[in-house]
């Protein structure tokens, strides 16, 4: 698990400065406004130093958008894996069967989550509400637990605080 990120080729996403400015107002003085985290992506179709697919660029707007709306950690890495041939690759590195109906996964130990981008783009998947996964996911990562009962407690609890904070 450790090794995947290593394994799979991962370009650069400008995003970390929008995900830290778009945070939940100013942070009091005392609290560095530095964000630690990163967001990187993997495409099958695209080569070192070119630009980045719109497939992907949707996905990560999608991404950012819904990870704003939930407390998120301070350092982490974010691995959006833009296409489906990416994603399977990464279940196959991961050693999960490639048809698995896995929309993100998190390496608590490697402060990495890797997020299914297919998954975010519109229209979306019924069965995979980018909140949805991404509500999951941060649960996972504040109880640092591997249990899916828990995070998945957890996460429904932010998705009805989130649904009434819209309101
Ligand atoms: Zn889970």
């Amino acid at each position: 698990m450790k090794s995947a990120r290593s394994l799979l080729e991962v370009g650069f996403l400008g995003l970390a400065c929008a995900i830290g400015a778009a945070g939940q107002g100013s942070p009091p003085p005392t609290e560095p406004r530095t964000d630690a985290s990163d967001v990187r992506f993997v495409s099958s179709f695209v080569a070192a130093g070119e630009p980045v697919p719109g497939d992907c660029r949707e996905e990560a707007h999608t991404f950012a958008l819904t990870l704003v709306r939930y407390a998120r950690p301070q350092s982490w890495h974010w691995v959006l894996v833009c296409d489906e041939a990416g994603w399977r690759r990464f279940l196959r590195l991961t050693g999960r069967e490639e048809g698995a109906a896995i929309y993100a996964s998190t390496d608590l130990a490697g402060r990495t989550t890797y997020i299914r981008g297919a998954k975010l783009l519109n229209p979306y998947d019924l069965a995979a509400d980018p909140d949805a996964i991404l509500a999951h996911e941060l649960a996972h990562i504040r109880l640092h637990t591997e249990s899916e009962a828990r995070a998945a407690e957890l996460a429904r609890l932010w998705q009805e605080r989130a649904k009434e904070g819209m309101r």
